[in-house]
């Protein structure tokens, strides 16, 4: 697990936006994951999982401040937050700028619906080359589809694990791509759910946000982000 705290980004999230647009620029293969506790603890658990986390291809971000606190805690450099959903509203951007191809993967129908109303109305450059809502049945042969189409982004929302191994096992047919997994993102840039106000972002609480607002989430994060603190010296 050591080794996995090692792999983590550390630096800015507007240094990271950067590369991330140089990497879309150049046509330069990425795989993104945007982890936080629960990650590891999957990890912990789950080989196939702890696998793709280490290997070379997969690049690793501090997404949630309980892995920002953990990395402290245990002397791991690291900067701030780099969430998912600000590389994934970044990548937006950049493909807007240089008229990229994306494609959309997860979440339910309705959100796709409006993620599709909101890249046309704020992003008309994008070329939105397909979309997939994330309750098919098949999830593995959507990647098929996916490979034909030769998308620059691909942004996967199908919550972690499942986005990270499917992007994963999927990964070598791709010749170029920025494949990051995004969790609940579609459902907040779609406006279907609301992002935490600005002023809980700041103050690193936005799981308090969205744990009054989706009180199921408690049991979640308990296990995962309290646990994981608790016993996070065990990694030292
Ligand atoms: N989801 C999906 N298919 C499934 C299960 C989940 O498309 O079979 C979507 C779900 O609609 C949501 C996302 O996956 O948009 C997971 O969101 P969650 O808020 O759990 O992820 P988090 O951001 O907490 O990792």
């Amino acid at each position: 697990m050591r080794q996995l705290f090692n792999k983590i980004y550390n630096g800015t999230l507007e240094n990271y936006k950067s590369y991330l647009e140089n990497r879309l620029i150049e046509n330069k293969k990425t795989f993104v994951v945007t982890a936080n506790p629960e990650a590891f603890m999957i990890a912990e658990k789950d080989k196939e999982y702890k696998k793709l986390l280490m290997d070379d291809v997969t690049e690793i971000v501090p997404d949630g401040i309980g892995l920002v606190k953990a990395c402290k805690k245990l002397k791991v450099d690291v900067t701030e937050r780099v969430p998912g959903i600000e590389l994934a509203e970044g990548l937006l951007v950049s493909a807007n700028k240089y008229g990229k191809k994306l494609y959309l993967f997860g979440a339910k129908q309705e959100v796709i619906d409006e993620m599709k109303k909101y890249i046309s109305e704020n992003f008309s450059n994008i070329n939105l080359v397909g979309t997939q809502n994330g309750y098919v049945n098949d999830k593995e042969s959507v990647f098929d589809d996916i490979v034909k189409l030769k998308p620059d982004i691909v942004l996967v929302a199908l919550g972690m694990p499942l986005q990270e191994k499917l992007i994963y096992n999927n990964l070598s047919k791709f010749k170029k791509g920025i494949f990051i997994g995004v969790g609940g993102s579609f459902d907040v840039m779609s406006g279907m759910k609301k992002r935490a106000p600005k002023i809980f972002i700041k103050l690193n609480l936005e799981w308090l946000y969205r744990i009054c607002k989706e009180p199921s989430r408690i049991k979640r994060f308990w296990n995962n982000n309290v646990k994981f603190l608790l016993n996070v010296k065990k990694y030292k």
